[in-house]
């Protein structure tokens, strides 16, 4: 998927959530079956079971937690906007057999979003690869205005929350960068991804994801 649609996409659903957001207030999402954690508040709002990116349902037993951001820069890209983009099947993707692009948590200063089930496989990080089938993806957001150490702290209290109620090693707690990409139309290797980016040295893990996952264990 092009960097730039993603963008757009969700440039035009941060737009729209703007507007409705000044005309109705928000409704809540429905109570349903997920993750609870005692540390960091979750808002569930779930993908429709059976629809956009959980038609084809595939489970999952996490054994990797895998850390992105968004590079969406755009004014309200944070948490719920995800979210709700994802809920009405708003980012496809013609490098996997899915058609969407999901993950499970979307983190910014403020909230925490669930889209979902932590027993369900996303498709965030290597299309068919382990990424995908065995990690718990979430996502930083970085829009304009959101405090970037307050969402690495909630990323790191719920990457803890995560680690404890799976029993994942911080080994396994691994940067987008670290899956490689093999596209699942025509097999070609797409690489690493430098994400998510303001974690990474050059491209690679280094000083700074390794403050990421001391921070993380200072929660466990
Ligand atoms: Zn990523």
């Amino acid at each position: 998927m092009k960097k730039s649609l993603y963008s757009l996409a969700l440039a035009a659903i941060a737009t729209t959530t703007v507007i409705l957001l000044s005309c109705a207030a928000p409704s809540e999402a429905p109570p349903s079956a997920g993750f609870q954690s005692s540390a960091v508040k979750i808002t569930k709002a779930l993908i429709p079971e059976g629809r956009f990116g959980r038609n084809g349902t595939r489970d999952m037993r996490p054994r990797y937690i895998t850390i992105h951001s968004t590079q969406n820069f755009g004014n309200g890209a944070d948490a719920r906007t995800h979210a709700r983009l994802l809920q009405r099947g708003g980012l496809t993707s013609r490098n996997n057999s899915l058609g969407y692009l999901t993950w499970h948590f979307t983190v910014d200063a403020g909230s925490v979003y669930q889209s979902l089930p932590t027993n369900e496989q996303g498709q965030h990080a290597d299309y068919e690869g382990n990424g995908n089938q065995q990690s718990v993806g979430i996502e930083m957001c970085e829009h304009r205005g959101n405090s970037r150490s307050a969402t690495v702290d909630r990323t790191a209290r719920l990457t803890a929350e995560l680690m404890r109620r799976y029993n994942i090693p911080a080994s396994r707690v691994v940067p987008h960068q670290h899956w490689q990409r093999i596209r699942f139309s025509d097999g070609k290797d797409l690489g690493h991804k430098n994400c998510p980016h303001f974690l990474m040295t050059n491209g690679q893990p280094g000083a700074k994801w390794q403050a990421f996952i001391e921070l993380v264990e200072s929660y466990l």
